[in-house]
C-alpha cells in the first residue's frame, strides 16, 4: 500500500475521531447520566431494590437512543446485606492500669462478610504487617482481633498495582486469622488517601475455616490503631451485621447494533452496573456505564454504520459474584457468537491516559499504531496487558482479546469502595474525554479488525 494512501486512511479516521470528540463535548449526556444514576438511585449492590431500579433505567436509556436490540439477559447474583451499622471502639490505658479510655474507629464490614451474630466481639488486637509475619506469630493468634496493616506501596507508578499488591489481606485475612483461632479482622483499606474513610470490598472465606467478622478501618484510625499497639494492649470492641439472603434475580442489560458486513462477529463494551452500598458507585462504575452509553449515544448521532455488531453491555454483579460477565460469556459461546473484541471502563472517569490491551503480539501492534489517532484526546499510553473483571470469562471461554481503558489512576483509590466515592467527585470534561477515546477505540477496531 503505497504511504499516500495509508495517511489518506489516516486523515479520514482522524475526521472522524474529531467528529466523535466534537458530538461528546458539545452535546454529551454522560454527566447528566451519571447525575441520574447516582442521585435518584445510589449505591446499588446486587439484589438490593437500587440495583433493580438501576436496571430498568438502564434499559430504558439504551433504548432511548434506538439500538437495533436492547433487552435484560437475567442471571441469579447473590443478596448480601449489611444489615446494620458496623461499629468498633477501642479501649486503652496508655500505660496507666485502671485507666480506660475509648475511641471510636471508623470501620466497614467487607462485602461477604458474615457479622458478629448480634454480640460484641471484644479481644486484643494483633498487629501484624504481612502474612508472613501472621505465620511466624501463629501461636499468638488464638483469641485475638488481627489487624492486618498492610500499606499501598507508594512506589508504584500506576496505582492498581499497589491494589493487586495489597487486596489478598481483604480477601484472604479473615480466613488466615480463623485458622489461627483469631476471632475476627480488621483490614488497612485498600487506599492511599489522607482522609479516615474505611473502604470496603469482597472477601472470600475458605471453608475450611470459621467464618470470622471482617471491617476495613480508614487509615488515619489504621495508623492510630498502630502506634497504639506500640504503647500497650488494645482491646476492641466490634459490632457487625452482615448475612446473606437468597440468591435472586439480576440482569445485565444489553444493547447492540447489528453489524452491515460481519454481523456474527461481535465487539463488546461495556461497565458494571451494581456497586458497594456505602456510596454512590461514580466512579466504580457509574463513570463507565455511562461512558459505554455515550458511546451508542455518538455512534447514532453520527450515523455511524458498523461492519461488525457492537454490544453495549451494563454488567450485573462484578464486585460480589461476577455472575453477570460469567453469564454473559456463557450464553455467547452457547451461541456460537465469536467476540473479535472485549473493551472495559472500570478504572474510573478520570483523565484519559490510554488503553492496557490483552491479546497477540500482532494485534497489539496494530492497536498500538492506532496511537497517533488517540493522543490527541488523552489516551497516548497503550500498554501490554488489559481488560476488565466483567470481560475476563470472554477471553477464557473463546480467546477475546480484551481492552481496558485507562484513566489516570492517583485518585482512583481515595474513594473506591467508600463513602465517597459520589457524583461531586467526577469532572464532567475528564469522563466525556474517557467516552471519546472509548468510542474512538470501538471505531478503529470495529474498522480495522483486529
Ligand atoms: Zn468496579
Amino acid at each position: 500500500m503505497p504511504f499516500f494512501f495509508l495517511a489518506s486512511a489516516q486523515n479520514d479516521d482522524s475526521i472522524f475521531i474529531s467528529r466523535i470528540a466534537r458530538e461528546i463535548l458539545v452535546n454529551g449526556k454522560a454527566y447528566e447520566d451519571l447525575r441520574v444514576l447516582t442521585k435518584t438511585i445510589g449505591g446499588r449492590l446486587s439484589g438490593s431494590p437500587q440495583m433493580v431500579k438501576a436496571e430498568q433505567w438502564g434499559l430504558k436509556t439504551l433504548q432511548a437512543l434506538h439500538p437495533d436490540n436492547a433487552w435484560l439477559q437475567e442471571c441469579m447474583v447473590p443478596h448480601w446485606v449489611r444489615g446494620g451499622k458496623d461499629q468498633a471502639t477501642a479501649s486503652y490505658n496508655n500505660g496507666k492500669p485502671g485507666q480506660k479510655i475509648k475511641k471510636s474507629l471508623d470501620v466497614l464490614a467487607l462485602g461477604n462478610s458474615l457479622g458478629s451474630g448480634g454480640k460484641v466481639v471484644s479481644a486484643e488486637v494483633m498487629e501484624v504487617k504481612s502474612f508472613q509475619e501472621l505465620e511466624a506469630r501463629k501461636n499468638e493468634v488464638k483469641g485475638k482481633i488481627v489487624f492486618y496493616n498492610y500499606p499501598f506501596n507508594p512506589t508504584f507508578i500506576r496505582t492498581f498495582e499497589a491494589y493487586g499488591d495489597a487486596v489478598g489481606y481483604r480477601g484472604a485475612g479473615a480466613s488466615m486469622a480463623a485458622k489461627y483461632g483469631g476471632r475476627a479482622a480488621i483490614v488497612r483499606s485498600m487506599s492511599e488517601s489522607t482522609d479516615n474513610n474505611p473502604h470496603t470490598g469482597g472477601l472470600h472465606y475458605d471453608s475450611n475455616y470459621a467464618k470470622l467478622p471482617a471491617v476495613a478501618i480508614g487509615l488515619q484510625d489504621a495508623d492510630w490503631l498502630s502506634e497504639q499497639i506500640k504503647k500497650g494492649k488494645v482491646v476492641v470492641d466490634l459490632t457487625t451485621n452482615g448475612h446473606f439472603l437468597p440468591d435472586t434475580i439480576g440482569h445485565n442489560v444489553i444493547a447492540e447494533i447489528r453489524g452491515s458486513q460481519f454481523p456474527d462477529q461481535y465487539i463488546t463494551i461495556g461497565g458494571h452496573l451494581d456497586s458497594w452500598d456505602p456510596a454512590e458507585g461514580a466512579h466504580d462504575d457509574g463513570t463507565g456505564i455511562v461512558q459505554t452509553i455515550e458511546v451508542l449515544r455518538v455512534l447514532r448521532a453520527l450515523g455511524y454504520k458498523p461492519k461488525h455488531s457492537i454490544r453495549f453491555v451494563l454488567f450485573a454483579n462484578e464486585e460480589n459474584g461476577l455472575r453477570g460477565g460469567n453469564k454473559y460469556a456463557e450464553e455467547a459461546k452457547a451461541r456460537g457468537e465469536k467476540h473479535i473484541l472485549a473493551l472495559e471502563s472500570d478504572e474510573g472517569g478520570f483523565t484519559p491516559r490510554g488503553f492496557g490491551f490483552s491479546g497477540s503480539e500482532a494485534q497489539y501492534q496494530k492497536v498500538l499504531s492506532w496511537q497517533p489517532l488517540l493522543c490527541p484526546y488523552g489516551g497516548c499510553e497503550i500498554i501490554v496487558g488489559g481488560g476488565g473483571s466483567d470481560i475476563g470469562p470472554l477471553a477464557r471461554t473463546q480467546q477475546t482479546p480484551l481492552a481496558g481503558y485507562m484513566p489516570d489512576s492517583q485518585r482512583y483509590f481515595d474513594l473506591h469502595h467508600a463513602r465517597n466515592d459520589v457524583f461531586e467527585a467526577v469532572n464532567k470534561r475528564e469522563l466525556e474525554l474517557g467516552a471519546v477515546n472509548m468510542a474512538a477505540f470501538v471505531y478503529l477496531v470495529d474498522k480495522y479488525g483486529l
